[in-house]
């Protein structure tokens, strides 16, 4: 990431994939992610470079590909410059409005759905919020793998909703957006499951550095990273039916902090699961 090589020099027309893989080796960006642009460029699979290195770029792919690499290597995620994330198997559409989807988010994805499961034995069409939103990640993975959840994703940005609507109709998934803080996007309502990956980072982490790109609004949180962990536990009772469930993501040393949270708020069978690095990542209450 810090080569003085600038790649768009080693870009030059009449460059073929090999060559330009090379140049982006030069200048410090990983393979994998040089590999990614080419195939968005070039409209193919990852694959398929490799039976093709001798394709010659385009000057306009060459051309682009170079200002992809100076800015990778300046540290702009991937997803931003090509403009899409993969989540839970769907394709969507990201920029600097709403955080990048992550992985570990689909942990949480994976929990809803075993709580919906077992509440559609009971529930034809169970109610679901997903709170903070973003790009709809979480909202569009549930109702992709549960047709017949009733899904509501809120936010606060605007910006970020209409990220959420491009992809809800891209991927035609019938979910109702609504803007507003939290909860109060939708008082009055009751909801058998919440979700949220809400801002957990502390101001002062130094975590934050390599995520210059993405919104603040959507990492940092004050009281240590925990204050709007701790709106959504304060406001869930009333917005959850009995035996309802609260499900959150949160940082690697949070989860005594939101387990202690649930319990004074009342709620019941607090769990905490870890991501694949085996982190504490996620916890669940049941509301009694
Ligand atoms: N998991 C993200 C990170 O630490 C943070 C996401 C969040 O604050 N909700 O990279």
């Amino acid at each position: 990431m810090n080569e003085p090589q600038a790649p768009s020099a080693a870009l030059s027309a009449g460059v073929t994939i090999a060559q330009a893989l090379t140049a982006a080796r030069t200048a410090g960006v990983e393979r994998l992610d040089a590999q990614l642009m080419l195939a968005h460029l070039l409209q193919q699979p990852r694959s398929w470079l490799i039976a093709h290195d001798q394709t010659v770029l385009s000057v306009v792919q060459a051309t682009q590909l170079a200002q992809w690499l100076d800015r990778r290597r300046a540290g702009e995620p991937l997803a931003y410059l090509l403009g899409q994330a993969e989540f839970c198997g769907l394709t969507l559409q990201v920029g600097p409005q709403v955080l990048i989807p992550r992985p570990e988010t689909e942990l949480l994805v994976e929990w809803g759905l075993e709580v919906l499961a077992d509440r559609l034995a009971t529930v034809s069409a169970p109610s679901v919020v997903d709170l903070g939103c973003g790009s709809g990640a979480i909202a569009l993975a549930i109702q992709h793998q549960c047709a017949a959840a009733r899904v509501t994703a809120v936010d606060a940005s605007a910006p970020a909703l209409d990220v959420a609507r491009c992809n809800a109709e891209a991927l035609h998934l019938p979910i109702t957006l609504a803007q507003g803080d939290w909860w109060s996007a939708v008082v009055g309502q009751r909801f058998h499951l919440a979700l949220a990956n809400p801002p957990y980072v502390a101001p002062e982490d130094p975590h934050l550095i390599p995520l210059r790109y993405e919104p603040h609004s959507a990492l940092v949180a004050t009281e240590h990273g925990l204050a709007d962990l701790h709106r959504l536990i304060d406001g869930a009772a009333s917005a959850l039916h009995p035996g309802g469930w609260l499900l959150l993501e949160h940082g690697h040393d949070q989860g005594a902090a939101v387990r202690q949270r649930l319990q004074q708020a009342g709620f019941a069978e607090a769990e905490t699961r870890c991501d694949l690095a085996g982190m504490e990542r996620c916890t669940g209450a049941r509301c009694s």
